[in-house]
């Protein structure tokens, strides 16, 4: 199997300890999956104050140091649990990461910039090397460019770096004058763009510019990402790394993810015995007050209410929809505009549309579980796990073809013997209308929609394949 690699993943979250985003799936799963695969796999963590006492309890102080940052020698402890097997560090600092919120602190460069340096440092105490360390987002990517900084010296010099860009869209914008107090960087980063972005410093510029590796969560989007409607404004700083950028798609947890043993879900079923699918489905329609009609296409939508998400779609053909013999179920919380537009049309159409405006896991598995189609018109999607859940729970998605969605589901061929799902290329909402018909006639013919469902079952989008191709990428680095 090649060498043992030591890796480092060094993360601003991780679930279970904090999560507000896909990221902390990812740096949750991932480790494990390669830990699997016998690697040694450690990772480290800002120690927030919103960690859980259930998990907090288990962590337990190794040591402690300075670390210098913004001319003050700073207080840094190290400790330690393990999770599912895999060793994870938290850096310790109440006036860092005591706070209110994770991320939205006036001093944040400062936070992150504590953080990266203090990790660095904490390798040379706890004595671990890593060959690798994988960094995520703009509040690790300041570590990318410390190691580049201080590549000389002799502890450091062998550390390769992969940066994982999970949102684009966040990416730590400060005044130059941060530079030398608080980063502690050579004046040559700034001259020679490598940290400026619009006049200001750009973590996430940074982190892409100094990382050995670029990646993001799907092919499609690493592609996308170069150009200027998906780019954020650093398309440039990624085209530049064309070479060293690629996409790997994120998995999902297919032992929590899995009808056959899901407890939130009225009834287990699987490949062989689908029918089980369509009690799911009676007993929701029953549930949210929809028509009790298992002839009637139930089309699910679980999500963020945000413009990203492609609402706006909906929302402009909802009526021409509804002319068509289908029912709706909606779970999602956000802007409250889109709430408001929902509710409306929940009142109008009363049984055959259920709107549910909160966040609960356990209902979105209901939905999975007991909805035909799974619609996911989104503006752009990195990777999208939905559509993933969706398919392990042979809910067909109708996707917009960007970003993950368009690496992970293959539109269903005209007879319907080939493909697992609907796309359209365009963000248009007939365009998606028109792929929402083709669905809803495929579905009048019951065997041809039961073997659909089976193969969308059928498909592997768990961490296995994922964590393969992210071994490729650090061994290439080898
Ligand atoms: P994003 O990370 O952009 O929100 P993804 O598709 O990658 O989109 O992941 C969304 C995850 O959050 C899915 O697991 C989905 O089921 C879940 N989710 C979104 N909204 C809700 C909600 N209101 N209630 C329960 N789960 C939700």
């Amino acid at each position: 199997m090649g060498k043992k690699l030591k890796i480092l993943f060094a993360a601003p979250e991780i679930a279970p300890f904090v999560k507000t985003g896909g990221l902390a799936d990812v740096t949750a799963s991932l480790p494990r999956a390669l830990k699997k695969k016998g690697h040694d796999i450690r990772r480290v963590m800002p120690e927030y104050s919103q960690i859980k006492d259930k998990y907090y309890k288990n962590i337990k102080y190794i040591t402690d140091f300075e670390t210098e940052v913004a001319w003050r020698d700073e207080y840094t402890g190290i400790n330690y649990t393990e999770e599912e097997g895999v060793p994870t560090y938290f850096v310790d600092n109440k006036y860092f990461f005591s706070r209110p919120t994770l991320y939205e602190n006036g001093d944040r460069h400062l936070q992150f910039a504590f953080f990266c340096r203090a990790v660095l440092k904490m390798l040379k105490k706890i004595d671990f090397k890593p060959d690798i360390i994988h960094t995520h987002d703009w509040q690790t990517a300041p570590l990318n460019l410390m190691l580049d900084d201080n590549y000389n010296n002799n502890y450091y010099k062998d550390i390769k770096t992969v940066y994982t860009i999970h949102n684009l869209a966040y990416q730590g914008r400060f005044g130059k004058e941060i530079l030398y107090d608080v980063l502690d960087i050579d004046e040559e980063y700034w001259y020679y763009g490598i940290t400026r972005h619009d006049g200001l410093i750009n973590y996430m510029k940074s982190g892409i510019m100094t990382a050995d590796k670029i990646t993001t969560v799907s092919s499609t989007y690493a592609e996308e990402i170069k150009k200027p409607y998906f780019g954020e404004g650093l398309d440039y700083a990624l085209r530049m790394r064309d070479e060293d950028l690629s996409g790997i798609v994120n998995g999902i947890d297919y032992n929590d993810f899995n009808p056959e043993t899901d407890d939130s879900i009225y009834f287990n079923f699987n490949r062989d015995n689908i029918e089980k699918k369509y009690e799911n489905k009676k007993k929701l329609q029953h549930d949210f007050d929809l028509e009790p009609d298992p002839e009637k296409p139930l089309i699910g939508v679980i999500s963020r209410l945000v413009s990203q998400k492609g609402f706006e779609l909906i929302l402009h053909i909802f009526d021409e929809l509804m002319k068509e013999d289908i029912q709706f179920i909606l779970l999602g919380t956000g802007e409250s505009q889109y709430e408001n537009d929902f509710r409306r049309l929940g009142n109008k159409y009363p049984h055959r549309t259920s709107i549910n405006i909160k966040y609960d896991a356990d209902l979105a598995r209901k939905i999975y579980a007991g909805t035909d189609m799974f619609l996911m018109p989104s503006r752009y999607e990195p990777c999208g796990l939905s559509q993933l859940i969706a398919l392990r729970y042979g809910s067909i998605p109708v996707v917009r073809e960007t970003g993950g969605l368009k690496d992970t589901v293959e539109r269903v061929s005209k007879d319907g013997s080939m493909g697992f799902g609907f796309s359209f290329p365009n963000f248009n909402a007939h365009e998606m209308l028109y792929e929402i018909q083709r669905a809803v006639k495929m579905f009048q013919d019951k065997d041809r929609w039961k073997k659909l469902a089976g193969r969308a079952m059928k498909q592997e989008y768990s961490w296995k394949r994922s964590a393969e191709k992210y071994l490729e990428l650090y061994r290439s680095i080898q």
